[in-house]
């Protein structure tokens, strides 16, 4: 069973890598991002709402973005494993995570932390060209990680699930050093 959550702030690689393991494992990836923009794409009611908080690098409500997790993780394709990128994200979201798994009987396996210096994240965005990758949303976007998310790191240091991944090597690297601790 693979079950993941890969943790780390905005720049860091974990849509790429999420992405790649996905594939590899046979898994859907679950970005709570991805899911936002597909909605403000589609008009709906939730990417209304979504879209000004995006916009401005701030965190969805909890409220939108909860209902949506356990929507997604009660999905017929999630049986086999899952690896959530983009959530949680804040301390409320990884509390509500851990109860609804508790209710479901399942158990997060491995929560990868990407780490990687500020210089490199800050190129990494510029380059990647998503409407919210401009200077002023990414300063609030890494402050809004370091405020808000950072502490969920913590959170999963307590549980002990908790890994470290180097994210400052190349995309082939990275993906193997996940691959080591997942398979280990
Ligand atoms: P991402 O694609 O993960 O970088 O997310 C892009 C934006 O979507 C973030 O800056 C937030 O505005 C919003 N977002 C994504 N996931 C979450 C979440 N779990 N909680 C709140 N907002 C989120």
């Amino acid at each position: 069973m693979k079950r993941l959550i890969f943790l780390g702030p905005p720049g860091a690689g974990k849509g790429t890598q999420a992405k790649i393991l996905a594939e590899h494992y046979k898994i859907p990836h679950i970005s709570t991002g991805d899911i936002l923009r597909q909605a403000i794409a589609d008009k709906t009611p939730l990417g209304l709402q979504a879209q000004n908080y995006m916009d401005k690098g701030e965190l969805v409500p909890d409220d939108l973005i909860l209902g949506l997790i356990k929507e997604r993780l009660s999905q017929s394709d999630t049986n086999n494993g899952w690896i959530l990128d983009g959530f949680p994200r804040n301390l409320n979201q990884a509390k509500f995570l851990a109860e609804l798994l508790a209710k479901m009987g399942q158990s997060v396996d491995y929560v990868i932390n990407l780490d990687v210096p500020d210089r490199t994240l800050i190129e990494r965005l510029l380059s990647r060209g998503r409407k919210d990758d401009n200077q002023a949303t990414i300063a609030r976007r890494l402050e809004v990680y370091r405020q808000q998310t950072a502490p969920v790191i913590d959170f999963y240091a307590q549980t002990g699930h908790l890994k470290v991944v180097n994210g400052d090597q190349s995309m082939r690297e990275v993906t193997n050093s996940l691959k080591q601790i997942v398979e280990a």
